[in-house]
């Protein structure tokens, strides 16, 4: 038989905690997302700062993976997570057909992009043509007055 350590032995359980589990973002109920149209890293921050104001998490497309901007666990679409957001915001998403397919189950779609052909605002039921940078700022102001 192999003796327990003595450390082991002196340690004495009291009581036990669970640390819960970071929601993923396919369980949040509002997804504030970001697409190449961010246009940097820094201006991701903007959106994890809005989805954090609304009790919300933040959601990428790919190419915002690929260049190492936000870890894969946060994209959404066909190679990424399915969300199913009550609310979701999609900053600067052209609304590819990959990740499109990870947003038909979210309830309801504010879109803002500057290219008022983009494909995602046939998926929206709100429609923002305009620069979503100020607009990103306008909102965190608002929020956290
Ligand atoms: C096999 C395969 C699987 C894939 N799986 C996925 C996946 O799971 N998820 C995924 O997301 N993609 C996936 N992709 C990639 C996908 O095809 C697209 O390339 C990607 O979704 C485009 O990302 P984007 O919208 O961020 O970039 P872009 O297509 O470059 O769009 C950027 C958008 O930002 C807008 N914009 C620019 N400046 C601003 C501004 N200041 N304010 C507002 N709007 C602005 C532009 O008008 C444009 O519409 C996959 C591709 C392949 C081939």
């Amino acid at each position: 038989m192999v003796e327990a350590p003595q450390t082991v032995q002196r340690v004495h359980v009291l009581k036990q905690f669970f640390l819960p589990a970071r929601p993923g973002i396919a369980d949040a109920p509002v997804i504030v997302s970001a697409g190449r149209g961010i246009a940097s890293q820094k201006n991701l921050q903007l959106v994890v700062e809005l989805a954090g104001l609304l009790g919300g998490q933040c959601g990428v497309t790919r190419p915002l993976v690929d260049l190492g901007w936000a870890e894969s666990s946060w994209q959404i679409g066909q190679t990424g997570q399915a969300v199913a957001p009550q609310l979701l915001i999609a900053c600067g998403i052209s609304g590819a057909i990959q990740h499109l397919a990870g947003i038909s189950g979210a309830r309801k779609i504010i879109a803002i992009n500057t290219d008022p052909d983009a494909p995602v605002f046939s998926m929206a039921d709100y429609r923002l043509v305009g620069d979503c940078i100020p607009i990103l700022r306008q909102l965190i102001r608002f929020l956290r007055q």
